[in-house]
């Protein structure tokens, strides 16, 4: 069995075909899915699925170009439910510098604040990374992240830099780039580094990967993305599917 560390299905493209996404993931070994928040209409959202289904956990958190006029309020809103027992972690949370709605400055500001949020908790981080890899390093390191530990989402960064993050207690999330013919860097990353620092993740309804790019992503399809860990470290399939769930297990303390 396998499970999806990040999968939207709090996206509101999915409100009307929730239980056939969730009924085909499940056919396909998928059960266990943590859904992130992006903003504060899906971090409500991800905690509300968490609360209805057993096999849902959620993130909650503010993505750095979402935070735009957030004020006290929403950041109360995440201290006031960051103990629930079905939130696993803060996220997605980080840099994005690829978009342009947010200042340098307001990203940082939002980041630390949720940083310092998750670590009172002692909940692990999802970070979200975008045209900032090493800007995001910095930030975990100052900010003592590896107290709490957490997951480089959709990891994008070079095999170099994989080491100083995992120094720092995180996690690389693999999802569907890894499939791409053109990914050099992320093969070389999954081949390199060990299973046992590794998630598997969709991104869904992002990131689809090979050989259904240009059609929207599921976490059914988390067997490809692991299928591909498999081929490109040349390993057992069922001892990585195993590796793969108890790292999560592990990371968001589940039972
Ligand atoms: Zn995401």
């Amino acid at each position: 069995m396998y499970i999806d560390t990040h999968a939207h299905l709090n996206s509101p493209a999915l409100n009307n075909k929730l239980e056939e996404v969730i009924k085909e993931a499940q056919d396909n070994q998928v059960k266990l899915f943590i859904v992130p928040g992006f903003d504060y209409e899906t971090s409500v959202k991800a905690l509300e699925l968490a609360h209805k289904y057993p096999f849902v956990y959620a993130a909650i958190g503010y993505h750095p170009t979402e935070i735009k006029g957030y004020t006290e309020k929403e950041y109360k809103w995440l201290e006031d439910h960051i103990n629930d027992d079905k939130v696993v972690a803060i996220g997605e949370i980080g840099y994005d510098f690829y978009w342009d709605t947010t200042t340098k400055e307001e990203q940082t500001e939002a980041f630390i604040r949720q940083i310092e949020i998750a670590k009172k908790a002692n909940k692990p981080l999802i970070i979200h990374s975008r045209d900032a890899i090493q800007l995001t390093l910095d930030t975990l390191k100052e900010t003592k992240a590896s107290t709490i530990g957490g997951v480089m989402h959709a990891y994008s960064g070079s095999l170099e830099m994989a080491p100083l993050f995992i120094n720092e207690n995180f996690y690389l999330g693999i999802g569907g780039p890894v499939t791409f013919k053109n990914a050099k860097e992320i093969k070389k990353v999954v081949e390199n580094i060990d299973l046992k620092y590794l998630l598997s993740e969709t991104d869904s309804p992002y990131l689809t990967p090979h050989p259904y790019r240009g059609t929207e992503n599921g976490p059914k399809y988390i067997p490809l993305i692991v299928n591909e860990i498999v081929s490109i470290k040349g390993i057992n399939q069922e001892e990585t599917e195993k590796v793969l769930l108890e790292n999560a297990k592990k990371l968001f303390k589940l039972e």
